[in-house]
This record gives C-alpha cells, sequence and structure tokens, in this order.
C-alpha cells in the first residue's frame, strides 16, 4: 500500500475534527522523529490560505505553524503588502517537521526538504483543509508549496507574482506564488532584495483579493 494520509482523515469533519484527527496521522515515515503534528490554523471562512512546506524547529516544538523566525518575517511582509495575518488560514504542505541531527552543532535539527511520495502522502489533509475554507486565493510559499498544488514540474522563479488557476481538486479561487520567507533569512547580502520580492508577490495578491 502506498503511504497516505487518507485512511487517518475523518469524513465529514470540521476543521476542529481534522485538526484533532491529524494528531494522530501515521501516514508517512515523519510522524516518527517530529514531536508532534502541526495543523494549519486561521478563520475556516478565510479569504486567502498562505501555504508553506512543512513545519520548522519552533513550529514542531510549540505545534503551531510559521511561529519561529520565517514566520516573523512572512507577518511583516504580509502587513506591508496590506494582508492581515490573522485574516488568513495558514497551513503547510506536510505536517510534521521533517529534519536531521547534526552532531557537530550541539545536535541541532536541521531542516530537511520533503520528498514527492512524503508531499503526496500528505495531500488528503491539505485538499481538506481547502475544502473547507473555499479561499478565493492560495499564496504558495516557496517550490514546495507549489509542486503540492500543480505537482514536480512546478518552477516558483517561473510564475511568482501572477495569478494562476488553482488546480480544481484545491477548491480556490486563484493562486499567487512566492518565495518561502526562510529563503530571505537565508539571502544573506542580498536579503534586503529578496524581501522586496516576496512583500511585491505578495502585493499581488493583496490586488487579486481586492
Ligand atoms: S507528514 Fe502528513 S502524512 Fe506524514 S505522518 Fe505527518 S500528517 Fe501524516
Amino acid at each position: 500500500m502506498p503511504e497516505s494520509s487518507a485512511p487517518f482523515v475523518p469524513e465529514d469533519a470540521d476543521l476542529d475534527e481534522l485538526r484533532a484527527a491529524a494528531a494522530d496521522c501515521e501516514g508517512c515515515p515523519l510522524f516518527r522523529d517530529a514531536t508532534q503534528t502541526v495543523f494549519g490554523e486561521g478563520p475556516p471562512s478565510a479569504r486567502v490560505v498562505l501555504l508553506g512546506e512543512q513545519p520548522g524547529d519552533q513550529e514542531d516544538r510549540q505545534g503551531r505553524p510559521f511561529v519561529g523566525p520565517a514566520g516573523q518575517l512572512l507577518l511583516r511582509a504580509c502587513e506591508e503588502a496590506g494582508i492581515d495575518r490573522d485574516e488568513a488560514y495558514v497551513t503547510n504542505a506536510v505536517k510534521h517537521f521533517k529534519f536531521v541531527t547534526r552532531e557537530r552543532s550541539g545536535k541541532r535539527r536541521i531542516h530537511k526538504p520533503p520528498t514527492l511520495r512524503e508531499l503526496t502522502a500528505c495531500r488528503p489533509w491539505l485538499v481538506s483543509e481547502l475544502h473547507l475554507v473555499k479561499p478565493e486565493l492560495i499564496i504558495t510559499l516557496g517550490a514546495t508549496a507549489g509542486k503540492a498544488l500543480y505537482g514536480s514540474g512546478f518552477r516558483v522563479t517561473e510564475v511568482r507574482g501572477t495569478v494562476l488557476d488553482a488546480p480544481d481538486e484545491f477548491e480556490a479561487g486563484g493562486v499567487v506564488a512566492t518565495i518561502h520567507p526562510s529563503a530571505v533569512l537565508r539571502a544573506d547580502e542580498r536579503r534586503e532584495e529578496a524581501y522586496a520580492g516576496l512583500v511585491s508577490d505578495l502585493r499581488v495578491a493583496a490586488e487579486a483579493l481586492g
């Protein structure tokens, strides 16, 4: 049997029931090393969904999406672009933190991107969340979030900052792709430029929302 969260997703559930069920998901091996499932959060009536890749170290410890440094940066960028982060539903394509441990750096847990197989395994949670929220717009943050919607051929650099049609399965009015806020944090001397690019893409989303 292929790895999948589908057997763990309850039918006709609301977001709270989905979140509770996701806490016990063993649909792929990522649940084994992570602290807990980090499910999406935000108002069920949200007009916009912010979709990231997977929880990071802080998110894994706190059990909430986008509470670490990248989340803080995203909050600032959203405010600057005119998107109210508190009015958005925030989630990740993969709900468990994937990492490798580096002994040499004090057992630091270093983020590792999910594979296509893990993305596919976790997809039923995302489909169910989006089915309930039915947002006007999904903002994908980074390449992995885009691949969760459009498959492995997705290239964020080719389509960022434009309004795309959402695949039917995801029940959204449209999609705007941009980079992940952690890419801004990693950009070092080009950080300002990367941040400006993120805000510019988010402004396209804000305009689409009207
Ligand atoms: S990553 Fe997704 S599919 Fe894998 S165990 Fe976690 S919730 Fe389930």
